[in-house]
């Protein structure tokens, strides 16, 4: 199992990790990259994946740094 965290009040709104992997990354109603079906823990938004897949390219692809994914 692998987990996905995102650090939303950091987010600039660049779209960069929802374009590379919309399966997982959507904006939410505040304009924030969201996880899709995520857990809202405090500030930040967290998944459950069975394998990162593409969360691991939307990190690399983070200006701000703010995408986490624990393997
Ligand atoms: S790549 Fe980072 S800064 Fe850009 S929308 Fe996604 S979370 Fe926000």
């Amino acid at each position: 199992m692998a987990k996905v965290e995102i650090e939303r009040v950091m987010c600039i709104s660049c779209g960069n990790c929802i374009d590379n992997c919309p399966e997982i990354f959507e904006y939410g109603d505040d304009g924030l990259s969201t996880l899709k079906d995520g857990e809202i823990v405090g500030d930040n938004v967290e998944k459950e994946l069975e394998n990162p897949g593409c969360a691991k390219e939307a990190e690399e692809s983070c200006p701000v740094s703010i995408i986490h994914v624990y393997e």
